[in-house]
């Protein structure tokens, strides 16, 4: 799903008021299984790739298919999450869990993009029927649902946080989750 979206529910689930480390932690752990991406996204756009070719060339390629088998993995989330309760760590904790909450959501919505979500264990991908992105496996449908999704975490996140900084995040995390989706309808066609 969009990085918005996992921001937006792994706060909502996670933050709490007044907390400000907690709440940063999180940001961080949502924000970080999609890090290959946005790396993918910057580095070969520096080097004069053209969005068509980083997309449907460069993301199945090495070495970001590796980066992206990594910050997708829930073996190495679960171990991070234990070594942090283990050694109680309230921020490797919160890290992790905004982490796997990301993969969670993920997990139903790539179809042919499918991350490795099981790796080092195994390089076995579930190929879901439904998209995030992708009109051939239905994607209008899981828009949709993500939509509600995220109005209902921007709800609750409102109703908790009452600072213009907070508020302000929250706004632009609604816009991007249509501004995203247009760029690359724009971009790609
Ligand atoms: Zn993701």
């Amino acid at each position: 799903m969009n990085t918005a979206t996992h921001i937006l529910t792994a706060s909502a689930v996670l933050a709490r008021r007044n907390q400000p480390y907690r709440n940063t932690a999180i940001l961080i752990g949502a924000f970080l299984p999609d890090l290959s991406i946005f790396a993918l996204f910057a580095w070969p756009k520096m080097n004069g790739f053209s969005q068509s070719t980083i997309w449907r060339e460069l993301y199945w390629q090495e070495p970001w298919q590796t980066f992206g088998a990594i910050s997708n993995s829930f073996p190495i989330w679960l171990l991070v999450l234990s070594v942090g309760l283990m050694s109680r760590s309230k921020v490797m904790i919160v890290v992790a869990a905004a982490a796997i909450i990301h993969l969670a959501l993920d997990f139903p919505v790539h179809a042919d993009d499918a991350h490795k979500h099981f790796w080092p264990l195994t390089d076995w991908r579930f190929h879901s029927p439904l998209s995030y992105w992708d009109t051939n496996h239905h994607s209008p449908y899981v828009m949709a649902g993500e939509f509600v999704l995220c109005l209902a975490a921007l709800v609750a996140l409102w109703l908790r946080f009452s600072g213009w900084l907070v508020r302000s995040g929250l706004v632009a995390a609604m816009l991007s989750l249509i501004a995203v989706p247009v760029f690359f309808w724009a971009t790609l066609g």
